[in-house]
C-alpha cells in the first residue's frame, strides 16, 4: 500500500477553499457524530485504513441525510470492515494502468490522448476508487520531469488531447494548474484539454473567482472538457449548480462519468434522478462506468445482466443525450468497451 503525499499546508491568506478543505472530516467517528448515526446502526463496523483513511469535505457532508445508515453519499465515502475481505478477481491494478505506464506521470492508453496523474492527492476519498492503490507517492515527477515529459509530448504529434487526472488535479493550486495547462496548451498539435475533476462537486467552493478566471482566459485559446465525476442526483445541490453554472459561463464544456454502484445508484430511479440533474445543471452524462474490479471495492459491484437492464429503462424515460454510455474497461483494448453492443466483448 502506499501513503498519499501530506496536504500542502495552506498559509493564512490561501484561498477560502483550501481552508475549507483543511477543515474535512477524516475519521468514521466525527463524521458518524456529525450525522448524528450511531455506529451500532451501520451493516458493518467502520475500517480504519491509514494508507486511505476517511476524507470527507463538510459541504459535501451537509448533503448526506442524518442518521440514515444508508445514505448513497455516505457510502461513498465511509470505510468498512469487508472492504478487507480478498475476493477472486479483485486485484490492485484491474485496469492495468501499470502497463500503460510511459514513465511517472504519464499514462497512454489510447490513440491521440495522454493522460497526467498531476497529482496523487484527492479532496475526497471514494472507497471505490480504480486507482486507491496507485503508487503515486513514489512517482510523483519534479517539476524538471514534468519539463522533460511536456517537451516528449511536443516531439508526438500523435497526442491531440492532454487529460489531467489525478488523484484530482483541482486539488493542486491555481498557480500550479496554470502552469501544466499552459504547457499542455503550448503544444500545437493538442487540440483540447480535459480535466477530470470531483473537486467542484465535493467542495464548490474550489471554483472561486480566481478559478473562474483561469479557466475563461485558458478555455478561450483551446477547448477545455471538464469532467465532473456525479453518482448521485443528491451531490447536485443549489451550490454546485452554481459553480457548474459558472463554469458554463466561463467556457469550459461539462461532462460528467459516473461508476454504477450497489447501494448508491443501482436503479432506473437513481440513474434517471442523476441523469435529469445533471441536464439541469448543463452537464451532460458521458460514460457509466462498470465497476473496476480493484481490491477492497468488491461490495459495490453490479452484475452487468442488471448494468443492462437499467440502461433500457432509462433509453425509455430520458431524451437520448441524457443516457450515458454504459462502459468498461478491459487491459488491452484500443478504447473503453460499451457494454452489450454489437462488437463489445461479453
Ligand atoms: C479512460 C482513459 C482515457 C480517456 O478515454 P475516453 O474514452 O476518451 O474518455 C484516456 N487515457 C486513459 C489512460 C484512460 O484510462
Ligand atoms: S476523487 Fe477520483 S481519484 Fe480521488 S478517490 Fe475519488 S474516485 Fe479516486
Amino acid at each position: 500500500m502506499h501513503s498519499l503525499p501530506k496536504d500542502p499546508i495552506p498559509a493564512p491568506q490561501s484561498p477560502a477553499w483550501q481552508r475549507e478543505w483543511r477543515e474535512s472530516f477524516r475519521d468514521a467517528a466525527s463524521l458518524l457524530a456529525f450525522l448524528e448515526l450511531d455506529p451500532s446502526r451501520l451493516p458493518e463496523l467502520p475500517r480504519t485504513d491509514p494508507a486511505f483513511p476517511i476524507r470527507v469535505p463538510r459541504a459535501y457532508a451537509l448533503r448526506m441525510r442524518k442518521s440514515d445508515p444508508d445514505d448513497p453519499l455516505l457510502r461513498q465515502v465511509l470505510a468498512l470492515a469487508s472492504e478487507n475481505d480478498e475476493h477472486p478477481g479483485f486485484t490492485a491494478d484491474a485496469v492495468g494502468d501499470g502497463q500503460a505506464q510511459e514513465g511517472p506521470g504519464v499514462l497512454r492508453k489510447y490513440d491521440g490522448r495522454a493522460l497526467l496523474v498531476l497529482t496523487g492527492v484527492c479532496a475526497v476519498h471514494c472507497r471505490y476508487c480504480f486507482r486507491r492503490e496507485y503508487p503515486y507517492a513514489r512517482q510523483a515527477p519534479s517539476r524538471a520531469q514534468w519539463e522533460q515529459i511536456y517537451a516528449r509530448l511536443g516531439a508526438d504529434a500523435g497526442v491531440e488531447e492532454i487529460l489531467f487526472s489525478g488523484g484530482d488535479p483541482l486539488s493542486l493550486s491555481d498557480s500550479m494548474l496554470r502552469w501544466h495547462w499552459e504547457q499542455a496548451l503550448s503544444l500545437p498539435h493538442v487540440r483540447r484539454v480535459r480535466i477530470h475533476t470531483r473537486l467542484p462537486l465535493v467542495l464548490p467552493a474550489r471554483v472561486d473567482d480566481a478559478f473562474l478566471s483561469l479557466v475563461a482566459e485558458l478555455a478561450a485559446r483551446k477547448p477545455l472538457y471538464l469532467v465532473l465525476h456525479v453518482n448521485h442526483a443528491r451531490e447536485i445541490d443549489e451550490a454546485v449548480l452554481a459553480a457548474a453554472r459558472a463554469l458554463r459561463a466561463a467556457g469550459a464544456i461539462l461532462l460528467n462519468q459516473s461508476v454504477l454502484l450497489r447501494g448508491v445508484n443501482d436503479s432506473v430511479e437513481a440513474l434517471a434522478a442523476l441523469s435529469r440533474r445533471l441536464l439541469d445543471a448543463g452537464v451532460l452524462p458521458y460514460y457509466l462506468h462498470q465497476l473496476d474490479r480493484v481490491r477492497g471495492t468488491h461490495g459495490f459491484e453490479v452484475e452487468e445482466t442488471k448494468g443492462l437492464e437499467l440502461i433500457e429503462g432509462l433509453r425509455a424515460k430520458l431524451s437520448g443525450y441524457g443516457v450515458p454510455k454504459y462502459v468498461r474497461e478491459i487491459q488491452g483494448e484500443a478504447s473503453k468497451t460499451e457494454i452489450g453492443k454489437v462488437g463489445g466483448r461479453e
